[in-house]
């Protein structure tokens, strides 16, 4: 029962007020009273104060019941009005019913007034929730309206019963083809949506999970998906909301930075992480099916070189251009990777067979083959291969790259476009180049290395005309020719400060051997590749032929085809001042690289020494014959001098003779000789006059 009551009482009779207070005291001790007379009191009243309850007489001097209600119904609507009266006629109260009264009580019957409030104070109470929980409905429903997640309530089974106007929008499906269908049937590609959500119900979890779905007009969409749980009154679940959100952009956005992550993003390969992770992948499959899995790993020949002479832009383009044809070697199952600068990978899994992978790595390294036009620029840039097979040659993926980076080492000292598999050997081998590399420095530094000379002769009448000056290295553990430590220091950069110091020892003999000199006398001095491009040989040069005082007639460079293909400007600008200054240039070893014609004449040489492998096999070999009077009919166009390298006998030497070859140079006629011995020989070729004690060649 309630504490309090306020009541206001529309009566001019103030006993029949005071006998109405009387009997509602019994009930409610507190009770508040009012009492008006006019129309300005009850309003007066009603704005001061909100009663729970108006009691009204029917008839009064100056007011009426009627009229009261009118003024309740504008001000205090909420509270129930009652009509407190004596005999009146039924009609009059008919009249007060229908404009809003909800109760009459004869004033001689005040025994059924206090629970005539009750009541009316009980129904306008649970009035009062009802209206509020219809308001909180509208609400509710209007949130679910507009929601900008889409709303779907199903049935136990999953059969949908309602879909909000957001999941209409997003999916296509309007909610007439939705309704009545399941979940499924409207796209959603998670089957286990519903039952997940109940087991996650049960146990008191709200469930959630990132799901695809499909529009209607097929569209993949993906989605954030919550299942909750709709009680009954009995507590048992009779319905489902799922809430999903177009999560797409924020998919297609994660999505990307995966691939970011897992992918090189010059190229669009795979990078060092995704191959490794596919590697391993294999490997696991290969060891539950017992299968093989060979790794092809390779960089590219001439990549710094191409990066240096052309710039980045053009180095990238090729990189670009390297993983197009890479990817279109392999095939849709293997992965062809970059680990990083020009160091590529591909994994081939599930191997039944070697050779299988033996003739990826062909068609790779033909692939490779033609030149690259990148950049507005053709250049070359040729592989070779090394290759390791798990498990035969390694457990894990670092470990097979590894040695397929040892079997690379080894492939590329066969010569370019070859392909090597790893041998246990290779490992050793790899670790003795890094050692002979630290020993090299230390050699340098403690000079252990020194020049020979090998006389170039006059074929005509056996005068040398010049000495080729050729490097020695004595090592820790014995002399190390010059095709192993060469290009060791040539990798290591040590050429550089190696090269200087040569040509500077050899113009240094030159000058000590003064007086003793033929007139024409040359030292023929050989510049590495890298010597050409790192800088600096123009300032070098200079700087030596002032240091020792000899002139540049004396003195010849002898450079590989290697350093002038696909030469950026400084190399051929270099060419051109060293040429300026009245020293001579030999292309040395030709016809072993990319003999290409247009070197001869873009760049500004002298001399054209033929590779000791042709003269070699001239007499025994037509072709190499053929071969050899074609270069020397080519130079003689150009009006280049002819050395023939590497002669060892008079029928090699008489070959080049009868051709009118002017020069040669070989153990026929003498071996790269020391310093002291090269001065014993020059005395002895002055004691001897030209054509004299030589015409035995
Ligand atoms: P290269 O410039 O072609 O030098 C000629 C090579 O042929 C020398 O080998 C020489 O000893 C060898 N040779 C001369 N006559 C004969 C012969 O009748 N038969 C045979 N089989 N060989 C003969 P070497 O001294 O072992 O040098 C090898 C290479 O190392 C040189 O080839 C050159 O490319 C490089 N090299 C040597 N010294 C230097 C140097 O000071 N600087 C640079 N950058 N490279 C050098
Ligand atoms: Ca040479
Ligand atoms: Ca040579």
């Amino acid at each position: 029962m309630e504490e309090s009551l306020t009541v206001l009482m529309v009566e001019d009779d103030r006993d029949d007020a005071l006998l109405v207070q009387h009997e509602l005291r019994r009930t409610w001790p507190d009770l508040r009273w009012i009492r008006v007379e006019t129309r300005a009191e009850m309003e007066a009243a009603l704005i001061r104060s909100a009663p729970d309850v108006v009691l009204s007489d029917v008839k009064l001097p100056r007011f009426s019941a009627r009229e009261a209600l009118l003024v309740q119904r504008a001000l205090a609507p909420q509270a129930p009005f009652i009509i407190l009266s004596g005999a009146v006629k039924t009609e009059d109260v008919v009249v007060l019913f229908k404009a809003g009264a909800v109760d009459f009580v004869e004033k001689h019957d005040l025994a059924r007034l206090g629970p005539a409030i009750e009541r009316e104070r009980r129904e306008c109470l649970s009035r009062l929730a009802r209206r509020e929980a219809e308001n909180t409905l509208r609400k509710l429903s209007m949130a679910v309206e507009q929601s900008p997640a889409s709303v779907i309530i199903v049935d136990r089974r999953g059969i949908i019963e309602y879909v909000n106007p957001r999941f209409i929008e997003t999916t296509g499906y309007f909610a007439d083809e939705a309704v009545g269908r399941s979940l499924h049937d409207t796209g959603c590609e998670c089957a286990a949506l519903l039952e997940a959500g109940a087991i996650e119900a049960a146990e008191g979890r709200p469930w959630q999970a990132e799901v695809r779905s499909r529009c209607k007009d097929g569209r993949l969409l993906w989605e954030k998906a919550s299942v909750a749980p709709m009680r009954g009154e009995d507590g048992m679940v009779s319905h489902y909301v799922v809430v999903r959100e177009d999560i797409s952009v924020r998919k297609e956005y994660e999505d990307l930075l995966i691939r970011q992550a897992l992918h090189d993003p010059l190229t669009g390969l795979p990078n060092r992480r995704l191959v490794l992770e596919r590697l391993s992948q294999s490997i696991a499959e290969a060891d539950a099916g017992a299968g093989q899995v060979a790794v092809l790993f390779f960089d590219m020949d001439r990549f710094k070189h191409i990066n240096d002479s052309f710039g980045h832009a053009t180095g990238d383009a090729v990189l670009v251009e390297a993983a197009a044809r890479l990817s279109e070697a392999v095939g849709p199952a293997d992965t062809a990777g970059r680990l990083g600068g020009d160091d590529f990978v591909v994994v081939l899994p599930n191997l039944a067979d070697l050779k299988q992978a033996e003739i990826v790595a062909d068609r790779i390294v033909a692939s490779f083959n033609r030149p690259f036009m990148a950049g507005g620029v053709e250049s070359y840039a040729t592989i070779s291969i090394g290759i390791a097979v798990h498990p035969q040659d390694g457990a894990d993926g670092e470990t097979l790259i590894r040695n397929a980076d040892f079997a690379l080492y080894a492939a590329k000292e066969r010569g370019t476009s070859s392909i090597s598999r790893f041998a246990i050997g290779m490992r050793k081998r790899a670790e003795d180049r890094l050692l002979l590399e630290q020993e090299l420095r230390r050699g340098f530094e403690k000079r252990r290395f020194r020049m020979d000379y090998q006389p170039i002769v006059d074929l005509r009448h056996g005068i040398p005309v010049g000495a080729e000056a050729l490097m020695r290295y004595d090592g820790e553990s014995g002399p190390v020719p010059p095709s192993q430590f060469i290009p060791l220091a040539e990798e290591s950069g040590l050429i550089v400060p190696l090269g200087h110091w040569a040509l500077e020892t050899a113009c240094g003999r030159v000058a000590a051997l003064g007086a003793l000199l033929p007139e024409q006398f040359r030292v023929a001095v050989n510049v590495s590749s890298r010597q050409m491009r790192q800088g600096g040989i123009v300032r070098d040069v200079i700087q030596v032929l002032e240091r020792t005082g000899i002139g540049p007639e004396r003195l010849e460079l002898e450079i590989t085809e290697s350093a002038l293909m696909d030469d950026g400007h400084e190399v051929s600008r270099a060419l051109d001042e060293i040429s300026a200054m009245g020293i001579r240039l030999s292309i040395d070893d030709f016809g072993t690289g990319y003999s290409s014609l247009s070197y001869l004449r873009r760049f500004p040489f002298h001399t054209l020494k033929i590779d000791k492998s042709f003269v070699q096999d001239v007499t025994v070999n037509r072709e190499s014959a053929k071969l050899v009077d074609a270069i020397m009919a080519m130079a003689d166009s150009l009006s280049l001098a002819v050395v023939a390298e590497g002669i060892e006998t008079r029928e090699q030497c008489d070959f080049f003779r009868e051709r009118d070859c002017a020069l040669a140079q070989g153990y026929f006629f003498c071996k790269p000789m020391r310093e002291d011995g090269i001065e014993r020989y020059l005395r002895d070729a002055v004691k001897e006059p030209a054509g004299g004690a030589r015409d035995d060649f």
